[in-house]
């Protein structure tokens, strides 16, 4: 079974944000010991023998909370570290997703949230049907959100989320409900959390640096970038996902995507 850890990043609700992201790590049950070690190690490399610390990308970027004592220095190179230990998991069991809503009047809100859910169940629901098909490997998929602003709603939608996947098409892959935990509890989330970030940080600030090593990690078919996707991207668009559709249209044999 995958299991899709999502988080957000972002306000749906406030207009001086251009962007909604949803984001995370769909990871095989059976690497997520890994991966939740991976950052563990991350911690005891900086802070050997801490209570776990909450890795929250935000707080640890601008220095907020427990944060705040630790020098600018050492937090970038926590958040590298936390970046490599992603790129670095192991390739088929850790696979990223993201959605990003561009707001404008017409999406926003509640409604910016729901597409972007929808968009990344059926990518994820995708992923696990391709797994079938290529690989005659079935697996099944299960959805993991962070507590977070959202969450109160969404959690109504849950009640209705089999009619809500029938409404997107055919969703066929996902064992349950989706489930809520707070990212303090889990490595996992904070994973989430940091993926979300950095795409956030991408297309909201223009500022690549905390993506580009695990651009990588997104959900790839035949080399064509599937796990991130731009919903109402202006035009033209030179983010990674725009690009990607723009240089496979004019030449699928050999797109050069210079992001990947
Ligand atoms: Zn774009």
């Amino acid at each position: 079974m995958y299991l899709l850890y999502l988080d957000e990043s972002g306000n749906p609700d406030d207009a001086s944000d251009q962007n909604f992201v949803l984001a995370g790590a769909a990871i095989f049950d059976r690497v997520t010991h890994f991966v939740s070690g991976a950052l563990d190690d991350v911690q005891t490399k900086h802070f050997p023998g801490h209570a776990p610390i909450d890795f929250h990308a935000t707080q640890m970027r601008s220095g907020q909370g427990f944060w705040r004592n630790v020098e600018k220095d050492k937090r970038t190179e926590i958040l590298q570290d936390i970046s490599s230990a992603i790129a670095g998991a192991q390739h088929r069991g850790v696979v990223l997703f993201a959605s990003v809503v561009r707001k404008s009047s017409a999406v926003y809100g509640e409604d910016a949230v729901k597409r972007a859910t929808e968009d990344i169940t059926k990518r994820f629901d995708s992923y696990l049907k391709r797994r079938y098909r290529e690989d005659n490997d079935p697996q099944r998929g299960l959805l993991i959100f962070a507590e977070g602003r959202f969450h109160e709603r969404a959690r109504l939608w849950v009640k209705d989320f089999r009619a809500l996947g029938t409404q997107w098409g055919t969703i066929s892959n996902l064992s349950d409900i989706p489930y809520f935990a707070s990212a303090k509890e889990t490595r996992l989330l904070q994973v989430a959390d940091f993926v979300a970030h950095a795409v956030f940080l991408l297309y909201e600030r223009n500022d690549p640096h905390l993506i580009k090593p695990i651009l990588g990690r997104f959900d790839r078919q035949g080399g064509e970038i599937r796990g991130l996707t731009h919903l109402f991207a202006p035009v033209p668009c030179g983010c990674p996902a725009c690009l990607d559709k723009q240089l496979r249209s004019k030449h699928p044999q050999n797109p050069a995507n210079p992001w990947i």
